[in-house]
């Protein structure tokens, strides 16, 4: 359990957003009724396959759509990658998603039913409860002990103290080394607070102040009368939740890898026994009311790359209890399926096809292109002119929106080169005769071709 605890605040640590191909996108961007906005979230255009992930997004939410497969089938760049990580983004952080390109399956390293395996774990998600190390109540009295030595004034030696937290939940008194003290200190906290004070990781939260507080006087002489926060609140507060993915537990449980292997990618190949160790042990857990199973989404990109016997693992793979849904895209039309020499739609055997609820996206408008180049400035924080962004949407039209995306850095540097601040024309040509996109590159060797080997 700790180092479950340790893992699930490393990574929020850790968790840095990039910019990426798709780190415009911050949702499916759809209003109440589940109708796509015209530009939200990121999103611009492909209302239909927008609404439709909507529509699963919530059966997910609901728990109801388990163990199904989702196809996601267009042709290159319009978006399929997308609409699948605006999906993943509007799940909320607890829902685990993982994504991989069907040709990482193949490695040397594993063999690719471990290596699906390892991605569909990746997706299952564990809620893990547990009863904190949480001190919680009202603050009665904060006192702080200063060392006689080297305490000349009174605010000197902050880290060096000891302090004295007394609280009224278990009248206990508490004795707290100098990082206590230091966010004691920073939240400003003083008799009267309800706080809540986590001694492993030194957080404190205030959670307000008490309601009333009055003096009473008895025989015994003044003392303070408190009001407690309701106890439903307190209470709700003592419960700390980790999520981590039934991957991650295989990695810390397996005694070749350890905990750092998480970081590095270098797992391995993961034995069966520890696995069935882990899933006993998960629902076990599960059984004591002490942890929830959340399947979440697993993204397999290109899947046409996969092989025969990889379809027929997802086949079997979909049908346990645990199962998160799959997502797949692919652009390829009919093609040959791998391993095989028979050919189907989109290279995906029919029997698995059939499992398949299949969300089509369209090719974009000129407007859209400009849109999505638009977004794409802004994301990449690139200052262009209207007119170099109007040739930049030209430049999308007649080649593709993915080499039009490239183009904005390439075109920002060439802009920074020849010390200038806003992206012109000019520097959108110039890149443009640099890089060839594939139309021209084709062109290039035809011309070419007798020059390069066979
Ligand atoms: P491929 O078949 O080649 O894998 P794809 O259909 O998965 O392509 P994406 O990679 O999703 O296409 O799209 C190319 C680029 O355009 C990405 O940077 C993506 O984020 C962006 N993009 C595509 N569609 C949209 C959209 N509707 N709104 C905003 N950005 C988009």
């Amino acid at each position: 359990m700790a180092e479950l605890r340790n893992l699930s605040e490393a990574r929020d640590l850790t968790r840095i957003e990039r910019i990426g191909a798709h780190s415009h996108i911050r949702g499916l961007g759809l209003d109440a009724a589940l109708e796509a906005r015209d530009v939200s979230e990121g999103m611009v255009g492909q209302r239909a396959a927008r609404k439709a992930a909507g529509l699963i997004l919530n059966l997910i939410k609901e728990g109801k759509i388990a163990g199904r497969a989702i196809l996601l089938a267009g042709q290159p760049g319009t978006g399929k990658t997308a609409v699948a990580m605006g999906l993943a983004k509007s799940l909320g952080a607890e829902t685990p998603f993982a994504s991989v390109s069907a040709s990482e399956i193949f490695s040397l390293e594993m063999s690719k039913t471990e290596a699906l395996t390892q991605a569909f774990r990746k997706a299952i998600g564990v809620r893990i409860k547990e009863e904190a190390e949480i001190i919680e109540g009202e603050v009665v009295e904060i006192s702080i002990d200063r060392p006689a030595s080297g305490a000349s004034s009174g605010q000197s030696s902050s880290k060096t103290g000891k302090l004295t937290l007394k609280t009224t939940d278990m009248e206990t008194v508490y004795e707290l080394g100098g990082k206590m003290i230091e966010a004691l200190r920073k939240e400003k906290v003083q008799s009267g607070d309800v706080i809540t004070l986590d001694r492993a990781s030194g957080k404190v939260t205030k959670l307000g102040r008490s309601i009333t507080r009055s003096r009473d006087y008895d025989a015994t002489g003044p003392s303070t009368k408190f009001v407690r926060c309701p106890e439903g609140e307190l209470q709700k507060r003592k419960e700390v939740v980790h999520c981590v993915n039934l991957h991650e537990i295989d990695v810390i449980n397996s005694r070749t890898q350890g905990f750092l292997a998480l970081f590095t990618g270098d797992t391995g190949e993961i034995r069966a026994e520890v696995r069935e160790q882990i899933d006993s042990k998960v629902s076990e857990w599960k059984e004591e009311g002490k942890a929830e199973i959340i399947p979440g989404v697993l993204f397999v990109d290109e899947v046409h790359m996969l092989d025969i016997e990889c379809f027929s693992f997802l086949n079997n793979a979909l049908e346990n209890e645990m199962a998160p849904i799959l997502v797949i895209a692919t652009n390829r039309g009919i093609t040959t399926i791998r391993g095989t020499n028979y050919r189907s739609p989109h290279g995906i055997p029919a029997d698995f096809l059939d499992r398949l609820l299949i969300i089509t996206t369209q090719p974009y408008t000129e407007e859209e292109i400009g849109k999505i180049l638009e977004i794409r400035c802004d994301e990449e924080e690139v200052d262009m002119s209207k007119d170099a962004k109007l040739l930049l949407t030209k430049i999308g039209v007649e080649t593709s929106l993915r080499y039009a995306i490239h183009l904005i850095t390439a075109a920002a540097l060439a802009c920074q080169k020849r010390k200038g601040k806003t992206v012109e024309m000019e520097d959108v040509s110039r890149v443009y005769g640099l890089f060839l996109d594939v139309k021209r590159s084709t062109q290039y060797l035809m011309e070419y071709q007798n020059q390069y080997m066979f």
